[in-house]
């Protein structure tokens, strides 16, 4: 029995991992929950997989939950001390990391730091502290990808050798904007760019996947996680979903991942690594997908995936700082501040204002964090005040 703790578990992945569970109670055991603010679905969860512990970063919706939870034999906690108990709790073999953000960054450090095995889908611990995060791992735990194209490749990778590859190869689908003209950006609303053409995501991943900041993300994340060079990881925009990533080793042969687009294969194969987990979701019928498509990232329209490979090239704590900007911005884009072609000019300015400093410790980082986001939020309200009311 697999005893597992779940960081974020009312989110988008949180909700499919608890449903792979679920159908296979004799092989995992959840131990601890966590989340932000959403009392009532984590009342549902605590009452179905029943946890030892509980954590609400948000303090007044844990107090919420502690008068509403009617099994007193968990334990409600708070804050980010609550979320970080859920994520070192003793029982726990491993911990699925998907809150979303940088809010991710502390709580998976803890788990890692008490050796928790990771499932891994918050790839803003590896944009903003990656190499800080695979120290830390080394010898202590395993890191295994939920993000399908990563889990693509880590599986593409089984028995090969790293100076056997060549270069990686990220697949994007290209999100809702792919043929949209580039003139009409600054007219999208946050509806439209949360309608993801093969996804069901949280909002800020949506956003991200309609900037290509998501791909960009990967890029960084596929770095660390493989320990690759940025020159040797490519994009290529595949808008059907179907190859999931893709590896070129040195004598040619390509070897890639295929399925449905369901992020419960991933997180199957995450959390039952090396083995596989059945499961009961429709095969994947190439005869009726037809045809697979593949092209260029269009950079010069997306800037965000130029502006990814800019802060590696620049590395320390500039990646931290792509984070928080397009954190901030996204969240300005989602409440209707600037338009959608703000978001990579905001994330630009903070990246062009900041020093580089060397990045040590999640001191540093966190640090670097903060300064953009009040770098951006200065630059967000500089752009309200110039536009006519
Ligand atoms: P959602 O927005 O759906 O869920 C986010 C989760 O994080 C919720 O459970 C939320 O709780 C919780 N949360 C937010 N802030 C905090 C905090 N301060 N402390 C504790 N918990 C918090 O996001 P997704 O599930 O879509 O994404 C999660 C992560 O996984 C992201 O990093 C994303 O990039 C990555 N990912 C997601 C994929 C997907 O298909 N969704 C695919 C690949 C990667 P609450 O709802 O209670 O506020």
């Amino acid at each position: 029995m697999k005893k597992i703790s779940i960081l974020g578990s009312t989110g988008s992945i949180g909700v499919n991992a608890l449903d792979v569970i679920s159908r296979h109670p004799d092989k995992f055991q959840i131990v601890a929950l966590a989340a932000g603010e959403n009392d009532s679905l984590l009342q549902s969860q605590i009452d179905r997989f029943k946890p030892k512990i509980a954590a609400l970063f948000n303090e007044k919706s844990s107090d919420k939950l502690k008068k509403t939870i009617k099994d007193k034999n968990v334990k409600i906690v708070s804050g980010v001390d609550g979320v970080i108990e859920a994520a070192t709790i003793r029982e726990a073999d491993m911990v699925i990391s998907a809150i979303v953000g940088a809010a991710g960054l502390i709580p998976t450090i803890s788990a890692i730091k008490a050796k928790k095995d990771i499932a891994l889908a918050n790839k803003e611990t590896l944009v903003m502290a990656g190499e800080i995060v695979m120290r830390e791992a080394e010898g202590k735990c395993r890191i295994i990808p939920v993000d399908s194209e990563h889990s693509a490749i880590f599986q593409s990778l089984t028995g090969e050798k790293r100076e056997s590859i060549r270069k990686l190869i990220l697949t994007a689908s290209g999100g809702p904007f792919r043929n949209y003209p580039e003139e009409q950006f600054k007219d999208i609303k946050p509806e439209d760019a949360l309608k993801h053409p093969n996804w069901r995501m949280g909002q800020k991943i949506t956003i991200d996947s309609a900037t290509l900041m998501n791909k960009g993300f990967e890029v960084i994340e596929a770095k660390w996680l493989f320990g690759i060079a940025d020159e040797n990881i490519e994009v290529l925009i595949h808008p059907q979903s179907i190859i999931h990533s893709l590896v070129e080793f040195i004598d040619g042969s390509v070897l890639a991942q295929l399925g449905i687009p369901d992020m419960r294969i991933p997180i199957s194969y995450a959390l039952n690594y090396p083995d596989r987990l059945e499961n009961t979701l429709p095969s994947l019928n190439l005869a009726e997908v037809k045809n697979l498509s593949f092209e260029k990232p269009d950079t010069e329209k997306f800037p965000c995936l130029k502006l990814a490979f800019e802060s590696l090239k620049k590395g320390e704590t500039m990646p931290a700082v792509l984070n928080a900007s397009n954190e901030v911005a996204v969240n300005a884009f989602l409440n209707s501040e600037i338009s959608f072609n703000e978001i990579p000019e905001i994330i630009k300015q903070t990246m062009n204002a900041h020093k580089v400093s060397h990045a040590k410790e999640i001191s540093d980082i966190l640090k670097a964090d903060r300064w953009a986001r009040e770098y951006a939020k200065t630059e967000i309200q500089k752009s309200k005040e110039q536009k006519p009311n």
